[in-house]
C-alpha cells in the first residue's frame, strides 16, 4: 500500500503513504497533489471509506491546486531562472558544476551524489542570486540615493525579501528564478524600506518613483510565487 495511487473517479487519483507516526488517517493537499496519510495496518475497506467521505474536499483541492498550476506553469522537473521556465536533469559527476543551454532551455546539473540534489540546486540558486544581487543592488541603491548596510541571501520559505531595522537586507535565496525587472523591484521594494519601514501610501510611492512599472512586477511574484516554491501567494513581504 506504500504510495500507491487511489482512484477517487475515472479522472482523479490521489497518493497514499503508509506511515509509522501517524495516528490516524489524514489528507494533504499541495500543488504535488492529494495525499492521504494513513497508520500501519489500516485496512483499504477503511481507507476507502474515509477517502469517499471526504471526496467534496478531495475534489476542490484537486481543483484549486490545478488552477494554481496552470496559472503558475508548473511541471515537474523544471525550474525558473531569470524569468524562464528551464528543464533540468541531474548527472552524477567527480565535481559539481551546472551547465545551462539556452537554446534547449535545459539546465544540467552535475552533482558528486544523486541524493542531495536539492541541496545541489539551492547551492546553485544562492550562487545565482548572490552574484545579481551583488550587482544590481548598489547600483539601484546609488541611482535611488537609498543606502543599506548588510546583505544576506538566504532559504525562506514564505518571503522574498526584507529589511530589518537596522538596514540590513536579506533576499531570498531563489530570487533568481525572477526576471531581473522583477528582482530590481525586489531590490527596490526593500531599498524603500530603509526609508519607510511600512507599507504606507508613502512607501509605495517611494518604489513607484524607482520602478514605475512596480505593479506588473509585484502581479509577476503573486502568480509564480507557488511554482517557484514561496508558499505565499501575496508578492513581497517584509
Ligand atoms: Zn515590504
Amino acid at each position: 500500500m506504500n504510495s500507491q495511487p487511489l482512484l477517487i473517479d475515472s479522472s482523479l487519483a490521489i497518493s497514499v503513504r503508509t506511515s509509522r507516526r501517524a495516528r490516524q488517517m489524514r489528507l494533504v493537499a499541495s500543488i504535488k497533489g492529494v495525499e492521504a496519510v494513513v497508520p500501519e495496518g489500516v485496512s483499504e475497506e477503511r481507507l476507502q471509506e474515509f477517502v469517499q467521505s471526504k471526496r467534496g474536499w478531495i475534489v476542490r483541492m484537486a481543483q484549486h491546486y490545478q488552477q494554481v498550476k496552470e496559472r503558475s506553469g508548473h511541471e515537474e522537473g523544471t525550474l525558473y531562472f531569470l524569468g524562464s521556465k528551464y528543464r533540468y536533469h541531474i548527472v552524477k559527476d567527480r565535481l559539481p558544476s551546472a551547465t545551462i543551454s539556452d537554446s534547449l532551455k535545459m539546465i544540467t546539473f552535475h552533482i558528486t551524489d544523486k541524493r542531495s540534489y536539492r541541496k545541489e540546486i539551492e547551492r546553485w540558486y544562492k550562487e545565482q542570486t548572490a552574484r545579481i544581487i551583488s550587482e544590481r543592488l548598489p547600483q539601484i541603491s546609488s541611482r535611488t540615493g537609498l543606502p543599506y548596510n548588510k546583505v544576506s541571501i538566504k532559504r525562506q520559505s514564505s518571503r522574498w525579501a526584507s529589511c530589518s531595522k537596522k538596514r540590513n537586507l536579506n533576499f531570498n535565496l531563489l530570487l533568481a528564478a525572477a526576471p531581473l525587472q522583477v528582482i530590481d523591484y525586489v531590490i527596490v521594494h526593500e531599498l524603500a524600506h530603509t526609508v519607510e519601514l511600512n507599507h504606507s501610501k508613502r512607501f509605495w510611492q517611494v518604489v513607484q518613483s524607482a520602478d514605475p512599472a512596480y505593479r506588473e512586477h509585484k502581479a509577476w511574484l503573486g502568480d509564480h510565487s507557488p511554482a517557484i516554491g514561496i508558499e505565499s501567494l501575496g508578492s513581497v513581504k517584509s
